[in-house]
């Protein structure tokens, strides 16, 4: 190893160090203090009407009782995560539609989405967010959106996150969240598009879908961030995005299961398929995120 990379290699393992000692926030929700939340009824909104604010964007209400539910614990037990939305199993090709007025702001290729659209609703104080899409079908491109309007269809198992080796079963992962994303402090992409986190998702303004749709209920403006709570830290992550980042750059990561902000991302592989977001700040060594809140060691 030559001298520049074991003295990067040093401070690598010295700021994981630090940050692991010094920093106590953003720990895992337990099943106890994060109920899975059993769908609501829908039957008294769909069909889609006219006078409602919101509406369901599938032509359907059926159910499946393997789909994950909001704040569904995820697997193996004991869990670590929770789900931020509610999935809809339906054949793939099935028309997706807009839940409300308002403006795509992001329609595109993401990870495990395949394609992913998120609609802005100003209006309704909230964002709505549809994952697993279809990239090889026609789909909207960023823009207005009226309520009910087809924004895409649901990709098959090879395309929609999956693979044909692995394919996904063919579902939507339909998710709303209060505020917008201009109203948190840095406009991340990975603090908006999170499917599964740590968490507790109510505690960061993911609200159940099928509830605010059956209640036609708009949230009273933005949702304030969290205090907050234990992070956790994975260092064979830090490690392996200290080892991509040399020697270009000074090694500045923001370390969060999917609450990642600042002016640059980068998803890299790792054991625990975490999105992992990285940010150069000034002359910071090391910038932790955690829940909105940035924090330097
Ligand atoms: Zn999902």
């Amino acid at each position: 190893m030559t001298g520049p990379a074991r003295s990067y290699l040093v401070r690598v393992l010295a700021a994981s160090a630090v940050a692991a000692v010094v920093l106590t926030g953003c720990g895992s929700a337990s099943i106890a203090d994060c109920p899975r939340a059993i769908r609501a009824d829908l039957s008294g909104v769909v069909p889609d009407d006219g006078s409602l604010p919101f509406r369901f964007p599938l032509d359907d209400i059926e159910t499946h009782p393997r789909e994950a539910a909001f704040c569904e614990p995820s697997r193996p037990f004991p869990p670590d995560k929770f789900h931020a939305a509610e999935d809809y199993h339906r054949p793939a090709g099935t028309p997706v539609y807009a839940m409300a007025d308002g403006e795509i702001s992001f329609s595109g290729p993401m990870g495990g989405y395949g394609w992913l659209i998120i609609v802005d609703h100003p209006k309704m104080n909230l964002y709505s967010l549809y994952g697993h899409l279809s990239p090889s079908r026609w789909r909207m491109d960023p823009g207005p959106v009226a309520k009910g309007d087809l924004i895409a269809y649901l990709g098959d198992g090879w395309e929609n996150g999956g693979s044909h080796d692995h394919p996904l079963i063919p579902h939507l992962h339909f998710g709303v969240r209060a505020g917008q994303r201009s109203d948190y402090p840095s406009k991340g992409e990975w603090r908006w598009m999170a499917g599964w986190i740590r968490p507790c998702p109510r505690d960061l303004g993911w609200l159940q879908p099928s509830a605010v749709i059956a209640e036609q209920h708009i949230p009273e403006g933005r949702f304030a961030n969290p205090p907050a709570g234990f992070l956790e830290i994975w260092w064979t992550d830090l490690l392996i995005v200290g080892a991509a980042r040399w020697p270009d750059h000074l090694p500045v990561v923001c370390v969060y299961d999917q609450t990642i902000h600042g002016s640059r991302h980068k998803r890299l592989p790792n054991a625990l398929d975490l999105p992992i977001g990285l940010e150069r700040r000034g002359s910071s060594l090391w910038t932790i995120c955690c829940d909105g809140r940035t924090m330097s060691v």
